[in-house]
């Protein structure tokens, strides 16, 4: 019997030093996102992952229905991460088809706490309840999302997606515009104002990074950016965004600087959207994907999503502000 008492005391003996040992994480944790003032005087809204994952980042990507040709972009995506060394582990996960009924739908259930990051290349049928909870807890609870191209498309009315990406593909009423203007501030325009979503025809376009971001470390201000359909007139909440980089949009477009990429916390988490990525169904040219500017900022988006670091280094064949590169078919 005295043994069990011993047993029990060093018990509460460790329990306490675990218990003191913690507070200091705790304390970190309850850290809210930092504002510092932008040049115009808006708020800049920033949260730092704060976990170091051991071994290669996880990643999930999410496809199996998009208006895009998402059975070639999905693997375009893989290899390029795939690319990237050894840093990523990747796991695709197939939504039913488009059209899926209840039934269809009731197996599928990604688990996204399994992943350090989630990549949305889906646009397609609204999710199944539990799954678009799922989503909400696992960014709510410090997951963190690349949202790329057309996955801004999607879920109209899913109120909680549309507050993480913050612009999305939508009419003009459906909310605010952001742009940036020549003196390289960013304009707010109410809804109903202005243009709401589209984009002209595919060109060469130069993208501009506006922060001293770990994903830009060594990178030209600017660089072109190989042919690709340049987005403008996202409408959403727009709230808590950082503005990373835009692109300047001529033909057929607004002419003014669109936004491109972009952050926006979410309880701990994170969601990053990236505009770029265009692939039409039937359409021959993969331009876009083979940018040797998009391939490393994908993969230096999901490295700082999932680390808060960059490691990937700049590439020799980098484009300049006057040149593309891409890399071979
Ligand atoms: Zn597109």
């Amino acid at each position: 019997m005295p043994r069990k008492i011993d047993r029990r005391w060093f018990s509460l003996l460790v329990a306490a030093v675990v218990a003191v040992a913690l507070v200091p994480v705790f304390a970190v944790q309850d850290e809210r996102p930092t504002r510092r003032p932008q040049p115009n005087g808006q708020p800049r809204f920033e949260r730092a992952p704060d976990t170091q994952p051991a071994g290669p980042t996880r990643v999930l990507i999410l496809t199996g229905q998009n208006n895009h040709d998402w059975e070639r972009t999905t693997p375009l995506i893989i290899g390029i991460l795939e690319d990237a060394g050894d840093r990523f582990d990747i796991d695709t996960s197939t939504s039913p088809a488009g059209g899926a009924d209840d039934a269809g739908w009731a197996d599928w259930r990604p688990r996204f706490s399994d992943y350090d990051v989630v990549v949305s290349d889906y646009n397609g049928q609204m999710w199944p309840a539990e799954v678009r909870d799922a989503f909400e807890a696992y960014i709510d609870g410090g997951g963190k999302a690349l949202i790329l191209h057309a996955a801004n498309n999607a879920f109209t009315g899913w109120t909680e997606y549309e507050q993480m990406v913050g612009l999305l593909w939508r009419n003009a009423d459906f909310g605010d515009r952001l742009y940036v203007d020549a003196e390289g501030d960013i304009v707010r325009v109410e809804p109903g104002q202005g243009p709401g979503a589209g984009h002209g025809p595919q060109y060469d376009w130069p993208i501009t990074h506006r922060e001293d971001h770990p994903i830009f470390e060594g990178l030209p201000t600017t660089w072109m950016h190989a042919r690709d359909e340049l987005y403008h007139g996202q409408r959403g909440p727009a709230e808590d965004m950082t503005l990373l980089a835009t692109a300047y949009s001529t033909t057929g477009g607004t002419g003014v600087h669109e936004p491109m990429i972009w952050t926006i916390p979410y309880g701990d988490g994170t969601v990053m959207t990236f505009l770029p990525g265009h692939l039409w169904r039937g359409q021959r040219e993969t331009d876009a994907f083979r940018c040797v500017g998009y391939r490393t900022l994908l993969q230096r988006s999901c490295e700082w999503l999932a680390t808060g670091e960059v490691t990937v280094p700049v590439p020799d064949d980098f484009p300049t502000a006057e040149e593309r590169s891409v890399v071979p078919e």
